[in-house]
């Protein structure tokens, strides 16, 4: 355990306080002992992987954070010709090239999705129509209780950015892949990267896309037909490039980027009457954690 950790270190938004409690486990043991712990001090815990897609209040809050990362769960492993299986804390990025560097293809689309290989499975990460949960094999997963589970690909229940988890924390996940040509899966995420370098404000601090899309439109659009790009609360803005994404400008609170969510959702209210529905993962502050 490690006191004192701020979560505005450890996620792309720069915002967030410090856990009443911040574990660290190096192994599915230490994994174990840290559920073990968070039951036996009733106290309510939330995962972290690469904090790429949380907003995280400021302020102690009332909750452990267990940190999925490196090193106990950066393990890749090929138990078959065309399937690997990655540690929940293998930084997506590293999975990726790692396949590529071997002739597997299948998870391209992944190319420039910041995290790690837990956080894009508990959120279905996806991009261009394609979605994590879709070339998972099975998972391995940590329930609350301690136990270890594998559950096979036809009994995930995943859909747009959700895998039901029930509590679970994720180990491992084990993909089927497509043996393919190492130059084409490399020009494939290259293509990828490109365009998302393109349209995505990229090396600034932000959390990915707040809203999801709702169902036949997306987010970005409707927020932009509404004018919003530029729209600032304190030192948080829409970015001008995307408007489904909210930048950091350099000491934004949470609140103003609550603020700014609130107004956004409003307008595409107002104007579509559409609700739009947060991707974005919301970790409230002491006033407001159930
Ligand atoms: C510039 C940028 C671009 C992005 N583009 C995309 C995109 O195109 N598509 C997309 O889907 N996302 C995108 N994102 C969002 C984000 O990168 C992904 O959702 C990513 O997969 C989250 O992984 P993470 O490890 O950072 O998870 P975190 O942010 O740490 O956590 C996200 C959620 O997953 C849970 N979680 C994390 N690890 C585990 C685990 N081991 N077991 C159980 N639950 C866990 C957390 O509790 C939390 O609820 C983008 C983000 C940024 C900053």
């Amino acid at each position: 355990m490690q006191a004192n950790v701020q979560l505005g270190e450890l996620t792309t938004l720069r915002i967030g306080g410090t856990p009443v409690r911040y574990l660290h486990p190096r192994s599915v043991a230490e994994l174990r002992s840290a559920l073990a712990e968070c039951r036996r001090d009733r106290l309510a815990w939330r995962v972290l992987g690469g904090g790429s897609n949380l907003l995280v209040e400021e302020g102690l809050l009332p909750y452990a954070v267990i940190h999925v990362c490196a090193p106990g769960f950066d393990r890749i492993r090929r138990p078959a010709h065309a399937v690997i299986g990655a540690g929940a804390g293998v930084p997506t990025a590293r999975l990726l090239h790692y396949c590529r560097d071997r002739g597997l293809g299948g998870l391209e689309f992944l190319a420039g999705i910041p995290g790690t290989v837990g956080g894009a499975v508990a959120g279905n990460a996806g991009a261009w129509e394609r979605h994590v949960c879709n070339a998972v094999r099975r998972l391995r997963v940590l329930r609350p209780d301690g136990r270890l589970k594998t559950v096979r690909r036809a009994a995930l229940r995943c859909s747009y950015r959700h895998l039901e988890l029930d509590g679970s924390v994720v180990v491992e996940a084990e993909f089927q892949l497509e043996p393919r040509s190492t130059e084409l899966i490399g020009a494939q995420m290259n293509r990828y990267a490109r365009q998302r370098d393109e349209r995505h404000p990229l090396g600034v601090r932000s959390a990915g896309c707040v809203f999801k899309n709702p169902p036949g439109s997306s987010a970005g659009r409707l927020l932009d037909l509404c004018g919003l790009k530029g729209t600032r609360v304190g030192n948080a803005e829409v970015s001008r490039l995307h408007a489904n994404f909210i930048i950091n400008r350099g000491g934004a609170a949470a609140e103003d980027v609550l603020r700014l969510i609130e107004l956004m959702r409003r307008a595409v209210r107002r104007r579509f009457g559409i609700e739009l529905e947060l991707e974005v993962r919301h970790w409230p502050g002491r006033s407001k954690a159930a």
